[in-house]
């Protein structure tokens, strides 16, 4: 195997020492470090949305979206609350054998070094958006782009060497070896987005040193779909939410469960909403990405085969990376697409009975990272809530909880554990401390 270009337990050393000479802990330095990458995104965000166009062919539109004014409102909300959330919070201590003018309290401790290891599907996103948590608590930071969006990689990587404190960030670019000799070194928090395959050997790593882990990772979201919704309203906001980066995100719509007489109309909507936003011929169109790679257009076009019919796409072409966004209607929960994570552009509409089904059907299988709802019927949207388990429940909308910066995101089971953005951030990159003062 080729030498590694690069030292990790010196890196991991090097950024420790910063650590512990304190400069990390200032509000001071962490509101100067959170203004800096926001610099960094808002000066690059041309270089940014061309780079994620090389890598995905994402619409540049979608990404200025998604990777810089999504990052963007995230700094700015914690630059916001910041001060507020690092307040000492006081503790009763009433129930407790103690002297009177006792006080306890906690705070947000920082942790130390953090390694964030990100994936290729949101490439500047899935790294900022943890980097904004690690820097507001206190901390120095790894960062490990992935291998897969090349381009965003190395524009990151240079981009952070120029614009945050190289004393206390370090980007270290590369794929298995990179990230392997770097989980060989003793962090205080790993951060990871990705598959759980990964997952698994990144929580393999971090218990060789007692290291708590953030794991980011997918699965299959559902949606539940019943006859009192507005099915336009719902098929626009299904495709949209589905088709967006041609199906490369995690919480992007898996399959859809719903009853055959709601199955039939929703399908017929969903087709002429996908000729609206992308054409008679999608792979034309400029509001439309490609896969990643053609590992994973292998993988997504043998699960274009299905017992269900085609309502919409079905087309491929290796050579482009191009599956059309598709629509597959009476799919068998037997079929290959309900077998595992989809991410990619093809939409299977599974029938069932009704509600009671739907949820059985859920909770059979691995808890989804988001599981939606399109229904008007409250009881329905209390017994999906209350009667499943997934990371969150959204109804009405697809992927627009993460628009709301103090929603914890993260999943449960496969799909993950602990939660981030927002003030959530802040607590899982911190160690909430508690004090004591007992008077003499
Ligand atoms: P990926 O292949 O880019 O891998 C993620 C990271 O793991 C990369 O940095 C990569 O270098 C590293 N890696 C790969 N193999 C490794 C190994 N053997 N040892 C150590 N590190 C290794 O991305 P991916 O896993 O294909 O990402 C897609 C998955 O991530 C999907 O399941 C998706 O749902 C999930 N995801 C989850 C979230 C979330 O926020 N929960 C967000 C995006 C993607």
């Amino acid at each position: 195997m080729a030498p590694l270009s690069f030292d990790a337990a010196a890196l991991v050393d090097r950024l420790r020492g910063t650590f512990r000479s304190g400069r990390t802990r200032p509000v001071a330095w962490r509101r100067e470090q959170l203004g800096r990458l926001r610099d960094l995104l808002t000066e690059n965000s041309v270089g940014i949305t061309d780079a994620v166009y090389e890598d995905l062919q994402r619409p540049h539109q979608d990404s200025l979206r998604a990777e810089v004014n999504a990052s963007v409102r995230e700094i700015d909300h914690v630059l916001r609350h910041l001060d507020e959330w690092l307040r000492p919070q006081p503790v009763p201590v009433d129930g407790s054998p103690m002297p009177p003018g006792t006080t306890a309290s906690t705070s947000y401790d920082p942790l130390g070094v953090v390694l964030i290891i990100g994936p290729w599907n949101h490439p500047v996103h899935l790294l900022a958006m943890p980097m904004i948590g690690a820097l507001a608590a206190g901390n120095t930071v790894v960062v490990k782009p992935s291998e897969l969006a090349p381009a965003t990689s190395a524009l990151f990587a240079r981009r952070v060497a120029a614009y945050l404190d190289s004393e206390a960030v370090a980007v270290v670019e590369g794929a298995a070896p990179e990230t392997t000799a770097l989980l060989a070194q003793r962090f205080d928090h790993i951060f990871y987005t990705g598959n759980g395959a990964v997952g698994r050997v990144v929580a393999r790593a971090a218990a060789e040193h007692l290291t708590p882990v953030t794991l980011e990772l997918g699965g299959k979201c559902p949606v539940f779909v019943d006859s009192t919704t507005d099915l336009d309203i719902a098929a626009r906001r299904l495709a949209e939410s589905k088709f967006a980066n041609a199906g490369q995100t995690c919480v992007a719509p898996d399959y859809v469960l719903t009853d055959r007489a709601t199955s039939a109309r929703l399908a017929e909507k969903l087709r002429d909403v996908v000729t609206d936003l992308y054409g008679e011929d999608p792979s034309r169109s400029p509001r439309f990405g490609r896969l990643v790679n053609e590992r994973h257009f292998d993988r997504v076009e043998r699960l274009l085969s299905s017992s269900g019919r085609t309502v919409v796409g079905g087309q491929s072409d290796r050579d482009d990376r191009y599956v059309a966004p598709t629509v597959l209607v009476g799919v068998s929960p037997a079929d290959p697409v309900m077998q595992e994570e989809i991410l990619g552009p093809i939409l299977p509409i599974v029938e069932v009975e009704g509600l009671d089904e739907a949820i059985a059907y859920i909770n059979d299988h691995d808890s989804p990272l988001a599981l939606y709802g399109f229904t008007e019927d409250e009881t329905a949207r209390a017994r999906l809530t209350d009667g499943t388990s997934s990371g969150g429940v959204a109804f009405g909308q697809a992927m627009w909880q993460l628009l709301v910066p103090d929603l914890p995101f993260g999943g449960v089971g496969e799909s993950g554990m602990g939660n981030y953005h927002g003030r959530s951030s802040l607590a899982t990159f911190s160690h909430l401390k508690s004090r004591l003062d007992v008077p003499a």
